[in-house]
C-alpha cells in the first residue's frame, strides 16, 4: 500500500509575506522546511535591502520555527531590486550572513528585464556561490522566459558554479529542458498560470524525479496557500510511486541544499 507523503521541503517562499495562522497550516499540511527568499520588492535602496535580509534572518525565521517549519534562508539581490547605489558594498556584506547555519543559498537572483547591470550582478552572484560552496536559487520571468532561460544559462556556464548547484525556478515545459539540459536543476512552481498540478505529475512520471522540485513562491502576490500539499495529492493521484514522489517533495530538495 501506498503511505500517503505529508513530508514536504519547499525551496521558494517568502515567509515575510505569510501570516503566522498560515505558516501553521502550511506545517499542519506537511511543510516541514522551507527557504525563505529574498525577494522582489521593487528597486530599493541598498539600506533597505539590508534591512530585508536582517529581516528574513532575525524575524522571519523565527517565525517559520515556531510554526513547526525548519527555518532555512537564501539572500541575494533580486535583478528587480538592485540599488542604483551601493550594489558593490552589498555584495561585500552577503558573504558574513552566511556564518548563520540557516542561511544556506544564494537567492533569489537572476534576470528580469535582462539589462547589462542585471547579468553584471547576476554573474558576480554566482562567483559569490561558488566561492561559499553555497547553492543558488535562481529566479526567470513570467516576460520572455525562454531568451532571458537561454541567456541566464549561458551565464551558468561560463561561471565557476557547477550547474548541478543551480535552481532554475519558474520553468516552463520548454526551459525546463533547456535547464536540465546543462545540468541545472528545474522548479516546477505550482502557481495559477505557472505549473498546474497535473502539468507537474505528467512531466515527472515522463523523466523520473532526478533534479526536479516542486516550489510555491507563495507570500508574493496573489498565490495559492496549499499549491504544495494540493500538487503532493495530484502526484499521488496520478500514480506516481512513494519513491518518486518522495525524491520530488523531500530528499531532492535537501540533496540541492547539502554542501
Ligand atoms: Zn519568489
Amino acid at each position: 500500500m501506498l503511505a500517503s507523503i505529508r513530508m514536504f521541503v519547499d525551496l521558494h517562499l517568502h515567509a515575510d509575506g505569510i501570516p503566522d495562522a498560515d505558516l501553521a497550516t502550511l506545517a499542519y499540511f506537511g511543510v516541514k522546511a522551507a527557504v525563505t527568499c529574498a525577494r522582489d520588492a521593487g528597486a530599493g535602496s541598498a539600506a533597505a535591502l539590508r534591512r530585508h535580509w536582517d529581516d528574513l534572518v532575525g524575524v522571519h525565521a523565527q517565525r517559520l520555527q515556531r510554526a513547526g517549519i525548519r527555518p532555512l534562508v537564501a539572500l541575494a539581490v533580486h535583478p528587480s531590486r538592485i540599488p542604483w547605489h551601493g550594489a558593490d558594498d552589498l555584495l561585500h556584506r552577503l558573504p558574513h550572513y552566511f556564518d548563520d547555519p540557516r542561511v544556506v543559498a544564494l537567492g533569489e537572483l537572476g534576470l528580469d528585464e535582462g539589462s547589462e547591470r542585471e547579468e553584471d550582478i547576476l554573474s558576480r552572484q554566482l562567483e559569490l556561490a561558488a566561492r561559499l560552496r553555497r547553492p543558488a536559487i535562481v529566479h526567470t520571468p513570467d516576460r520572455e522566459k525562454l531568451a532571458r532561460t537561454r541567456r541566464l544559462l549561458s551565464l551558468v556556464k561560463s561561471s565557476p558554479l557547477d550547474p548541478s548547484r543551480v535552481l532554475v525556478d519558474h520553468v516552463s515545459a520548454e526551459t525546463f529542458t533547456l535547464a536540465r539540459r546543462v545540468g541545472c536543476w528545474a522548479g516546477l512552481t505550482l502557481q495559477p498560470g505557472l505549473f498546474e498540478a497535473q502539468d507537474a505529475a505528467a512531466l515527472i512520471s515522463k523523466h523520473g524525479a532526478d533534479r526536479i522540485v516542486l516550489t510555491s513562491d507563495i507570500g508574493e502576490g496573489a498565490t495559492d496557500l496549499l499549491a504544495l500539499p494540493k500538487a503532493a495529492e495530484a502526484l499521488q493521484a496520478a500514480g506516481l510511486s512513494d519513491e518518486l514522489r518522495r525524491r520530488v517533495l523531500w530528499e531532492g530538495p535537501f540533496a540541492f541544499l547539502s554542501p
